[in-house]
């Protein structure tokens, strides 16, 4: 493979997509576990991984002959029909969240979406409470309970303005509650923000507050679920249930795939809610492949450790401009007193792909199928930035 290929590419890119992405400047064209390939055959640590979609790693074989075969079958029905793969993965889901039904779509703003919908027909009110550095999504509702004034300001008006109090300050919270309110939507550890933790008791006080005041609460896992955090979703490490859960990216092993799980009692009735490719067999499969390799593979165990060992090598390391490092699992947000965007260019350059999601904070999201080696490699790569 030669660069020519890289530029006819990238100019091909620059001419006929919309420029809406800051692109990194390399072209990918395979991946197997925590590696990705460019066009010139150069190997990356992938701590991306999608952003937190590709949590069995690229390709995994689980995922890659769920889909196979489930595309020599059936790729595609409307939901005017059954099938059997989303039946099966319906009933999964609801074994491993505790809800009591599951609604399917296509990502993770759909399914905030399909939440807000669900929220306002449920209660009959209006109103929505929201963190500030939340990110939800990109739609118009998601957008509504979305912080950044930057995605806002050109789309409004918007669902409702209003919305946001301090993440992590549970009275704020409570304060903010009026009799339209409908539902809080909150991420249990915040993504796009900055990797943020709750303090120790602030969801459980939160739960506590939608109770007292009967409105739902609904935890955005799109980018927590399906392992990321070392148990299947964040909210078992609180133990508390929300009444609503939104559930995107890893779900479908990397295929696009989005669904919320509700609660006994909290669901759609006939013509509420509807989506032509929602809970497609092709996704279905993915998904069920995904979930099985997370299974056999371990992998929530492996989570665990490994999320321990990355934070304190991180620790440990002689990292210029360091402030903190913080996070659960795999899902690590390393925050300096310096622009990330050198260390980016540096890491890539010395083939590891890294992404920050505010100018001071790296987010360390990759597959969790990274070994000890890589991990020690990455750490290298970034002292030397
Ligand atoms: C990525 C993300 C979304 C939006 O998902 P899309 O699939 O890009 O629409 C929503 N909520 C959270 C917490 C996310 O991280």
């Amino acid at each position: 493979m030669s660069s020519i290929n890289y530029e006819s590419i990238t100019q091909k890119d620059a001419a006929h997509v919309m420029q809406t992405y800051g692109r990194q400047p390399i072209v990918l064209a395979s991946g197997q576990g925590a590696v990705v390939r460019d066009v010139n055959g150069v190997e990356y640590i992938d701590c991306v991984a999608g952003i937190a979609v590709n949590n069995v790693g690229h390709c995994h074989p689980r995922v890659v002959d769920a889909i196979r075969s489930q595309a020599e079958k059936l790729i595609h029905v409307s939901n005017l029909y059954y099938t059997e793969v989303q039946a099966n993965l319906a009933e999964e889901l609801v074994k491993l969240t505790g809800m009591e039904r599951a609604f399917f779509c296509n990502s993770g703003a759909e399914a905030v979406e399909a939440a807000m919908k669900l929220a306002r027909v449920t209660t009959g009110k209006t109103d929505f409470i929201a963190a500030e550095r939340s990110f939800h999504g990109r739609t118009m509702g998601s957008l509504s309970v979305t912080y950044k004034e930057m995605y806002r300001a050109p789309f409004k008006p918007l669902v409702q303005e209003e919305i946001f109090v301090p993440y992590d300050n549970a009275s704020a919270m409570a304060e903010a509650i009026t009799e339209n309110t409908a539902a809080i939507i909150i991420e249990p550890i915040q993504g796009e923000g900055g990797i943020n933790v709750p303090s120790e008791g602030y969801l459980q006080e939160v739960r506590r507050i939608c109770d007292d005041h009967g409105i739902l609460l609904i935890f955005d896992e799109v980018q927590t679920g399906f392992g990321r955090t070392g148990k299947w979703f964040c909210k078992d490490h609180f133990g508390i249930q929300p009444d609503i859960m939104c559930m995107a990216k890893a779900m479908g092993g990397g295929f696009p795939m989005g669904g919320i799980v509700a609660k006994k009692g909290i669901t759609f009735s006939k013509g509420q809610h509807a989506s032509t490719f929602g809970g497609n067999p092709l996704a279905c499969a993915a998904a069920l492949g995904s979930i099985a390799a997370i299974k056999e593979d371990g992998l929530l165990k492996r989570t665990t450790e490994l999320g321990k060992y990355f934070m304190d090598k991180l620790r440990q390391a002689d990292i210029p401009g360091f402030k903190e490092v913080r996070g659960r699992g795999l899902m690590i947000g390393l925050e300096l007193e310096r622009n990330c965007t050198e260390i980016v260019d540096h890491a890539r350059k010395h083939g590891v792909l890294l992404n920050s999601t505010s100018e001071t904070v790296l987010r360390l999201a990759p597959p969790l199928v990274i070994d000890k080696g890589q991990i020690d490699r990455v750490v290298e790569v970034i002292e030397q930035a």
